[in-house]
């Protein structure tokens, strides 16, 4: 991973995800009728777990990094989530990150909890050798609380198949066997479902096709822009585009392109995978990375980072649908604007869900000892994305609310149907 001479990341407005997260979950327990102490379990982490990463760097000198691993709720199976490498991650941001995977996971009805770790990393400022110890040093902390029946990590912001194939190594030389389960998102050599790397995208395009269905769009000939180039952002926008939708901008973290006629996606791949950045292709012209999410499409895919639409632009947001790839691009103010609007927001926990569910598919081979096909992995997907998407939109139309209140008030209930039938130890 290697960083842009002279480019300069264009941050976003922080907001308070945790404080996001936890009035979502406030206003489910209230339309549900749940009573404080409910609430008090549904809300608290199960396990937190911090640890000092101490790295010998190239040059010879040592650094401590932090991690953190946060299983928020485990009632209904083992705790699951990504691990993201970022400067900015925060135990506030894992512990809001891992309770959105509680909800997914129960919307979607895998048999897992949530969980979700971070390191506070520039992945992009380190060898290779040196992302390896870190990986290996994080997880030898981390060992107590993972495997394949406790936690099961997986890739996020800033990590790929290589930092899994390295944590599956460190987990299983400690336990003196190979423990393909431990972790999902691996390399398909060692036990990587196909089809697992282009799921998250592949399931945001299905709910971006249906939701602009039901506002009367198809997806042939629409318009739309994508924020992030990223593993979610760059087969989104493939996706979309072999659909017939027309990408008209995408950007990176280091600027954004505009073609009013169409981007060829293709083209722009090949140029990110020479240049590192979408800024600079020629079939394109450079563009606001804010403006990008202000353009008038029909479809809008934030899949970056968390907190890009919020009160201060939300206003000024002209597209019809916005299909959240990442996790907590949409503050709670801003939802509300939205909502206001007409523009209707489809949820990350439902949106972006694809990623677990192939994680799903991944461990279950895994356990098996059994490989899939392709085909059958993307029919169970798409099966499974589409069946979500049903129950949240009747939920939503049924009860006059947005599809994040229907999704997070049903993932909760599930949830919580769990924690009733375990009852309370002792
Ligand atoms: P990634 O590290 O592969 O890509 C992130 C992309 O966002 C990069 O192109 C980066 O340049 C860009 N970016 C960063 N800051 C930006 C900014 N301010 N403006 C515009 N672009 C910016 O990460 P990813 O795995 O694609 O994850 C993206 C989002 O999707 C995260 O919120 C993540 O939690 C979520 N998500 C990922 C998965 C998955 O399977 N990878 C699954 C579900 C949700």
């Amino acid at each position: 991973m290697s960083s842009i001479p002279g480019a300069v990341a264009v941050l976003p407005e922080r907001t308070s995800v945790l404080e996001d997260a936890h009035a979502q979950l406030a206003v489910a327990v209230a339309d549900l009728g749940y009573d404080s102490g409910t609430h008090a379990m549904l809300k608290q982490s199960r396990r937190e777990l911090t640890v000092s990463i101490p790295l010998r760097r190239d040059d010879g000198s040592t650094e401590v990094l932090t991690g953190y691993r946060v299983q928020h709720n485990i009632s209904r199976g083992p705790a699951k989530g990504g691990l993201r490498y970022s400067p900015h991650v925060t135990l506030d941001e894992v512990r809001a990150l891992a309770m959105w995977m509680t909800w997914k996971c129960a919307l979607l009805d895998v048999p897992y909890g949530g969980a979700k770790g971070g390191v506070t990393v520039d992945p992009r400022t380190y060898s290779t050798l040196e992302l390896e110890r870190i990986t290996r040093r994080y997880t030898s902390e981390i060992l107590p609380i993972i495997g394949p029946h406790q936690d099961i990590p997986a890739p996020d912001v800033g990590t790929d198949e290589q930092t899994m194939a390295w944590m599956m190594d460190t987990y299983s030389v400690s336990q003196g066997h190979t423990v393909p389960g431990v972790v999902t998102g691996k390399p398909l050599s060692l036990g990587g479902s196909l089809g697992r790397a282009s799921a998250t995208s592949r399931g945001v395009v299905h709910i971006a096709r249906a939701a602009l269905l039901s506002v009367g769009i198809d997806m042939p000939g629409s318009t739309a822009a994508v924020q992030g180039f990223g593993k979610v952002g760059r087969d989104a926008a493939h996706f979309l585009a072999d659909d017939g939708s027309q990408v008209i901008a995408v950007s990176d973290q280091f600027g954004a392109i505009h073609n009013p006629s169409g981007i060829d996606i293709r083209a722009l791949g090949h140029h990110v995978d020479r240049t590192g950045s979408v800024v600079g292709f020629d079939g394109a012209d450079e563009f606001d990375s804010d403006g990008l999410l202000e353009l008038e499409v029909d479809v809008l895919v934030p899949a970056a980072i968390e907190g890009v639409i919020h009160s201060g632009n939300a206003e000024r947001l002209r597209a019809r649908v916005v299909v959240e790839g990442a996790n907590g691009p949409t503050s709670r103010d801003a939802d509300t604007i939205l909502r206001s609007n007409g523009v209707l927001v489809a949820p990350d926990i439902l949106a972006n869900a694809g990623g677990v569910i192939v994680s799903y598919f991944e461990w279950a081979q895994a356990n098996q000892s059994y490989r899939w096909e392709a085909r059958d992995v993307e029919a169970r997907l798409e099966e499974r994305m589409l069946a979500a998407w049903r129950s949240v939109s009747d939920h939503a139309h049924t009860h006059d609310i947005t599809l994040r209140a229907a999704a997070t008030r049903l993932a909760v209930a599930r949830v919580t149907e769990a924690h009733r039938l375990r009852g309370l130890y002792p």
